[in-house]
């Protein structure tokens, strides 16, 4: 056995090192011997969300840490392997580490997992270390007096809000935010060499790095650009956005404009975190609507956390069995943007070309799976998460059950958006509409917002009735009740 003195990281979520404290404790207790893993698990290609395009941007993040990490003389490892698989054998070849650390994660599989680990590396008696990373404040450590969880975002969010104004809060955030110093040296390809040790240190390797392999397999998969990746270019975006920001309130419900940050798939894989946003941002202590939106994030973390069957159904218990009529073919004309409603197929389009969709458009075209086409809001959400770069389990399951009013404080059933007249608020002069509809640019604002539109015969006429299917689902939510 090696007696070479290591520590191990293992990134899973949070793939980036400036701010990142669970790296720092093992840089930290083993004076800077501390090398990087990730494990990827095969079984995530069987999942029927499993996503190519957005497995081929993580792996570009991965790339770009792995060269982070070696411009400072560390390294990182991607191991074809299960975790609970890898680690053991890479005790057994290289000797125990001084520490294993690792970012917090809420989600159910994770918890799981990571229970599973903590208990193999026990076995070991390899010390552990995992706080906090992706959330400011962790979903227990919001809760009413009587110490259960909040149901209701606005009370949620005060009782949050609070604790992001107390000094242990603002403490966390300062020692998770971005030095600039950081940030220039990495333009200027001057980093400080503060890593002691790489993987070619050892003697005997148990695992190749599987990287390389893992990209050129997934991106024969791929069927959109993927954008740049990483903690420079998440950074360039987020300066960007300053500059933004004071129009954010005003323009973030315009999908038409570019009002919002567009940073959401840099927080899925850790890129930049949320504390680092809002300290860049100078938002710490303000009430703002950004701040607001960083904290609904944080509040479907926290239903996610107490409430981990949502995973799979309806949070409200007389909803569980929703008797949806599921119609295949109407699911496909809206997977495909081809529903005849200008505003649902706009936002459709955008999402399968550049895997996004503005969260204006995210909860129409949601509402209309529901409440028009009257299909069950777990298909949508699958299918948001095959194509969504920031798909993420608890906000994609907050919003869709939001949208579907079977969730944690939802949108009442009875309350139904009218896509027409969306469409006419939100892109009077349909600008987004035909950015993703071509065949509707030469076609008035007037006409394409009007369900009786003439629209000529390339674009297909309306699928189906709104004034009908409103009365129809509310009668199904009405039966549920009863
Ligand atoms: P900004 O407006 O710049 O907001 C800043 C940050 O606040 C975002 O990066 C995001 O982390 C958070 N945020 C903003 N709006 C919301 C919201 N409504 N709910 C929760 N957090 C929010 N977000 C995801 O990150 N992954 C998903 O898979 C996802 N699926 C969604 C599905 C549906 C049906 C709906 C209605 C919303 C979903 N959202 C999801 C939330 C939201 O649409 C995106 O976070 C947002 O559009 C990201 O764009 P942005 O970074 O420009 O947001």
């Amino acid at each position: 056995m090696s007696k070479q003195k290591y520590a191990l990281h293992w990134f899973r979520r949070d793939l980036r090192i400036t701010g990142n404290a669970n790296l720092r404790h093992s840089w930290k207790v083993s004076d800077g011997h501390v090398l990087g893993v990730f494990c990827f698990d095969s079984a995530f290609l069987k999942r029927s969300d499993f996503s190519h395009n957005r497995f081929a941007f993580f792996l570009k993040t991965l790339t770009e840490l792995k060269k982070e990490l070696q411009a400072q003389g560390g390294d990182l490892l991607v191991i074809d392997e299960q975790p609970h698989i890898a680690f053991p054998e890479l005790f057994k070849q290289l000797g125990l580490p001084e520490v294993v650390s690792y970012g917090t994660d809420y989600e159910p599989f994770a918890r799981s997992r990571d229970e599973n680990l903590k208990s193999i590396f026990e076995s070991f008696g390899v010390k552990t270390h995992s706080e906090r990373d992706h959330v400011i404040i962790e979903p227990h450590e919001v809760l009413k007096e009587d110490k259960s969880f909040y149901q209701v975002y606005s009370p949620y969010f005060r009782r949050w809000f609070e604790k992001l104004n107390t000094p242990e809060v603002a403490k966390r955030i300062q020692d998770q935010a971005v030095v600039n110093q950081y940030y220039d040296k990495l333009t200027n390809n001057k980093l400080d060499s503060i890593f002691k040790l790489k993987w070619s240190d050892f003697k005997t390797m148990p695992f190749r790095d599987s990287l390389e392999k893992f990209e050129n397999e997934n991106n024969k998969s791929v069927s959109i650009p993927i954008p740049e990746a990483g903690f420079k270019v998440a950074y360039d975006r987020l300066q960007e956005f300053k500059g933004r920001l004071s129009g954010y309130s005003e323009k973030r419900d315009l999908p038409y404009l570019d009002g919002t940050s567009k940073l959401s798939i840099y927080q899925k894989n850790g890129s930049l975190v949320s504390s680092q946003m809002m300290s860049l941002l100078g938002l710490q202590n303000q009430n703002t609507q950004y701040v607001k939106e960083i904290a609904w994030r944080e509040f479907y973390y926290s239903i996610m956390y107490q409430r981990p069957e949502c995973e799979k159904q309806a949070f409200l218990p007389q909803y569980v069995n929703l008797k949806w009529e599921n119609d295949k073919q109407k699911f496909e004309r809206w997977c495909e943007g081809k529903t005849g409603f200008p505003i649902v197929d706009a936002g459709m389009r955008q999402l399968n070309q550049t895997g996004w969709m503005h969260n204006r458009v995210r909860m129409i075209v949601a509402s209309f799976l529901v409440k028009d086409l009257l299909i069950d809001w777990r298909w949508g959400e699958n299918y948001f998460m095959k194509m969504l770069l920031d798909g993420d389990l608890a906000p994609n399951n907050g919003g869709w059950q939001w949208a579907a009013s079977t969730g944690c404080d939802p949108q009442p059933y009875f309350r139904i958006f009218n896509p027409w007249l969306q469409s006419e608020k939100f892109d009077p002069d349909c600008e987004y509409i035909k950015t993703y509809i071509p065949e509707l640019k030469n076609y008035s604002s007037k006409t394409i917002h009007n369900p009786e539109g003439e629209r000529g015969s390339v674009y297909p006429k309306p699928i189906v009735q709104h004034s009908e299917q409103k009365i129809k689902v509310i009668a199904l939510f009405k039966a549920a009740k009863s």
